[in-house]
Order: structure tokens, then C-alpha cells, then sequence
């Protein structure tokens, strides 16, 4: 009981009823799905950069922790340079990885989820995406950005 508390903490419990930034980015300017068969979880993120950093939306079906860590992403990266993005993605996977006790803000509620190895890949998923987007917009750009 007390375990499943950790993992469903009131912050997840609030982001997945109410996902911040979901929903289309109509001027898009790079995307990446993220897919996890184990759980069923697809994630589409789109970003666009604006001269006030990122601008971050995504949509796609999955459980709660996806859900819920793909909207903290958004609100985390949301107005930061790619660079920053990019230090968050590795601040999460050293969490997930128990490299790393706890983060900063709200992101620390996923802490719970590396006590639960199935889930750790739903709560990475949308920051994997995330990184695929960075990637492709980097591309885009011709490998330039600041
Ligand atoms: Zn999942």
C-alpha cells in the first residue's frame, strides 16, 4: 500500500487527470512518437523553438505515468534552450537509474517509479521522445543552435 503510494503520488495523480500543454502544435517545427509495447504507451511530442526557448505539446494514449511524467516534461522544458532539455532528459534517466535520489520541483514524484522496474520505461518514454524531437530539430536546423 504504501509502496503503490509512492509511485501514485498526488502530483502524478493531478498531471495525468489534467495534462498540461496536451494537444497539437499546429507550427510544429519537430516531432518524435515514442512507443512502448510493454504498457501499450504512445506519446507524440512536438516542439517548436521559439526566441523565448521551447514551446513543447504532445498527445498520444497511455497509462497514468506516462501520461503524468510527459506532462511534467512539457511544463519542465517548456521556455528552456535545448541544452537545458537535453540536462533534464540525463537528470531523469539517472533517477530511473537510482544514480540519483531525488530532482528538483515536481519531476521528484517520479522518484517513486524506479521501485517499480515495469513502469520505469512508461515514465522515460515521453523524455526519450522528447530527445528524438531535440535531435530532429537540431538536424533541421543544420546542427546549429544556441
Ligand atoms: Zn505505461
Amino acid at each position: 500500500m504504501s509502496d503503490l503510494k509512492s509511485l501514485y503520488q498526488d502530483i502524478i495523480l493531478d498531471h495525468q487527470q489534467e495534462p498540461r500543454n496536451f494537444g497539437i502544435l499546429p507550427d510544429a517545427q519537430c516531432q518524435a512518437e515514442g512507443f512502448n509495447p510493454m504498457c501499450g504507451d504512445r506519446i507524440l511530442v512536438q516542439l517548436k523553438l521559439s526566441e523565448n526557448g521551447l514551446v513543447p505539446r504532445f498527445t498520444g494514449e497511455a497509462c497514468s505515468i506516462c501520461i503524468a511524467s510527459a506532462s511534467m516534461m512539457t511544463e519542465e522544458v517548456e521556455g528552456q534552450s535545448p541544452e537545458q532539455a537535453r540536462n533534464k532528459i540525463e537528470e531523469i534517466r539517472d533517477l530511473m537509474q537510482g544514480k540519483k535520489d531525488h530532482i528538483e520541483g515536481d519531476l521528484d514524484a517520479l522518484s517513486g517509479v524506479k521501485n517499480f522496474p515495469v513502469r520505469i520505461k512508461c515514465a522515460l518514454l515521453p523524455w526519450i521522445a522528447l530527445k528524438d524531437a531535440l535531435q530532429q530539430c537540431k538536424l533541421k536546423s543544420g546542427g546549429e543552435e544556441k
